[in-house]
């Protein structure tokens, strides 16, 4: 090509840096990319060790490392000391021992018992919260001669999975162990070739309602004495998400279980956040930057019609990437620390801002789309969490990763 026409097709003027403080030569920042912070994680990671007090740590890594990039990620954790990670399915299990992750994992969801086998071969914990489960796992290790490790789930008060915590109304418990032998709960503990390693529920209310937890707690403990009974000791039990780690420490057994809280972000708005670093930033640069007259239309469905002279910039980041299209004409990106306001509906691939006023701006120069304040402020403008915001960042969005200032890979 030509000398004055740079590899990626984008302008550069001369006598000016491309790019304000991050080397022009990496062309993966030309469009839309996230900035993951492994040294925020390290300090999120010990912040959370701290708080609960506890030897054991398990790092949640399901759905991408909720978007920020499961290998990178559980090797980091893998490499601070976490003694387990947990994932959604065996898919993201098997993608981690393929990543070279040699730590405890644990499968959260229900795995078939078809694919036991690949339990046993790649070494993966599995969850078991019902006797059908159970049976037909304990079935498929014993035909391959092995033991599966497994975690059994109890439901105290979540109404999702696991073995269900019965009131002496509904149930013939009254305290009595001959009837808590007729339970599923029981009849999994006699099943040959699985081991019970550990044991946890999932507190529904832990982000403001302390008397549901410690109900949840409660019938926790109780299975857990049960279970004691029958000579069946599970050697970690667990019970703290994020929220319970933040708000009610005392909860947390013998392991905790934060995901969110890992990433930089409280469960839940209004929370007080400890010190927690958000891990991920995600950044834009500059597509153009283009004065219109008073009276244009801006976008789709013409929502937005400028009342004075302005100077917008267009951003290549859109619902492809996962940005929200309800963000349209509400949310603000930040260009040289000054918010920018989204004018227009938001499209697949791009959106505008209004940088009027905002001097020396040009196309080239980097616009922060997520990161501290804006990520939460998203969420709670598009009617939800920050959880959904990282986790829907679609793969177009490359995520590189820093450690001790530098990219990493
Ligand atoms: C996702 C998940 C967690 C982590 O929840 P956060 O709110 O992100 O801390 C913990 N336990 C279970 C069972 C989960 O599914």
């Amino acid at each position: 090509p030509p000398a004055n026409i740079c590899a990626v097709s984008i302008r550069v003027v001369p006598g000016r840096p491309y790019e304000r403080g991050i080397p022009m030569k990496d062309r993966r920042m030309v469009r839309t990319w996230a900035e993951v912070n492994l040294d925020a994680l390290a300090h999120n990671y010990r912040l959370l060790r701290g708080l609960a007090q506890k030897d054991k740590f398990l790092g949640l890594v399901k759905a991408n490392a909720y978007g920020h990039g499961a290998v990178p990620i559980a090797r980091k954790l893998q490499q601070l000391g976490a003694d387990m990670l947990a994932v959604a399915c065996l898919d993201e299990a098997i993608q981690l021992r393929e990543g070279g992750i040699a730590i405890p994992i644990l499968c959260l969801g229900q795995t078939p018992p078809e694919l036991a086998s690949e339990l046993l071969e790649y070494s993966i914990t599995q969850t078991v919260g019902d006797l059908e489960t159970g049976e037909a796992l304990s079935a498929a290790a014993a035909a391959a001669r092995k033991t599966l490790n497994i975690h059994v789930k109890v439901d105290t008060g979540m109404g999702r999975l696991g073995f269900l915590w019965l009131d002496e109304n509904s149930s013939p418990t009254n305290g009595e162990d001959w009837a808590f032998r007729q339970t599923d709960l029981y009849k999994l503990c006699c099943l040959p070739n699985l081991h019970i390693e550990g044991m946890f529920t999932h507190f529904a209310n832990a982000d403001g309602d302390e008397a549901y937890t410690e109900t949840q707690l409660r019938r926790f403990l109780d299975l857990r004495r049960r279970m004691e009974q029958w000579n069946v000791c599970p050697e970690i039990c667990h019970c703290a998400a994020s929220a319970a780690v933040l708000n009610y420490p005392y909860t947390s057994m013998d392991m905790i279980r934060p995901g969110i809280a890992l990433y930089g972000y409280c469960p839940a708005p209004g929370m007080d956040n400890p010190g927690l670093k958000p891990v991920m930033t995600v950044k834009s640069r500059i597509s153009a930057v283009r004065t219109l007259p008073a009276g244009s239309c801006i976008s789709y469905g013409r929502t937005a019609v400028l009342d004075r002279i302005s100077q917008l910039a267009v951003l290549p980041i859109g619902y492809g990437d996962g940005y929200p299209r309800c963000l349209s004409n509400q949310m603000n990106v930040l260009i040289q620390g000054v918010p920018c306001l989204i004018v227009g509906r938001v499209c697949m691939d791009m959106c505008m801002v209004d940088v009027t006023g905002i001097p020396d701006i040009q196309a080239g120069d980097t616009a922060v789309i997520y990161g501290p304040g804006l990520t939460s402020r998203a969420a709670s403008l598009a009617g939800t969490i920050p959880y959904e915001l990282l986790c829907q960042l679609t793969p177009r969005v490359l995520r590189l990763y820093y450690e001790g200032g530098a990219v990493i890979s």
